[in-house]
C-alpha cells in the first residue's frame, strides 16, 4: 500500500464528488461530530438541518472541521479533511437569496431533505412546525490523503 498527501485539486474532486461528510464541531472544550449531507460549490459547502445541538453549538462556535471519505476498501481509499467557518442565512428577506440558492444547490439530489429534516420523536408526539436552517460553511483549509494497492 502506498500514502500519498493528495494535491488540492484531488481534494477538490473529492468534495465535487461526494455528497456526505462528517462534520465537527465544538464547545466548551468538548467535540461533538454527525453525519450530514452536504452540497458543494468552490470554494464552499452548503448545508441544511433542523434546529438542534450541532446548530447551538455552531451559533456559539463557528469554526468546524469536515471530514469526506472515499473508500473502496482498507488498502484503497482517499480521505479529505476541511478546516472552515460556519456561516446560517437566517430566514428572513434579507438572507432570501443566499437560502434560496443553498436549496437549489442541494436539491440536485432527490430526498436531500430527509435525513436531516428527521427528528426521533416520543411515542404520541406530533411534530411542531420548525423552520429549517441553512447554511454554508466556508472553507478555509483543505488537506487529503489518499492510499492506492498499486500507487494509483
Ligand atoms: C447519511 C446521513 C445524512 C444526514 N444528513 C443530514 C443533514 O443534511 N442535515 C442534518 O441536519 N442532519 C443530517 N443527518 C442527521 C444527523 O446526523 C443528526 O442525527 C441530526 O442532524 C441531529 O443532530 P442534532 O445535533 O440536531 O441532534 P439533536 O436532535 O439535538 O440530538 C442531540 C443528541 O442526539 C445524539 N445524536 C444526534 N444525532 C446523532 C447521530 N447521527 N448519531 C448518534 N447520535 C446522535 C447526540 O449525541 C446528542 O446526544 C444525516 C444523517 C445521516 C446518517
Amino acid at each position: 500500500m502506498i500514502l500519498k498527501e493528495m494535491t488540492s485539486e484531488d481534494c477538490v474532486d473529492v468534495l465535487a464528488r461526494g455528497h456526505i461528510a462528517h462534520l465537527a464541531c465544538a464547545r466548551d472544550h468538548r467535540p461533538y461530530v454527525v453525519p450530514i449531507q452536504y452540497a458543494f460549490e468552490s470554494p464552499s459547502l452548503y448545508g441544511f438541518s433542523m434546529p438542534g445541538q450541532k446548530i447551538d453549538w455552531l451559533r456559539t462556535n463557528p469554526l468546524v472541521c469536515i471530514q469526506v471519505g472515499e473508500i473502496e476498501n482498507n488498502e484503497v481509499w482517499r480521505s479529505v479533511v476541511v478546516e472552515g467557518r460556519y456561516e446560517e442565512f437566517p430566514d428572513n428577506e434579507q438572507w432570501h437569496d443566499e437560502r434560496l440558492h443553498a436549496w437549489s444547490l442541494l436539491e440536485k439530489r432527490s430526498n436531500w431533505w430527509e435525513p436531516g429534516a428527521m427528528k426521533p420523536s416520543p411515542a404520541g408526539e406530533t411534530g411542531k412546525t420548525v423552520a429549517p436552517v441553512f447554511f454554508v460553511i466556508h472553507i478555509e483549509g483543505v488537506t487529503g490523503r489518499q492510499s492506492a494497492a498499486g500507487g494509483n
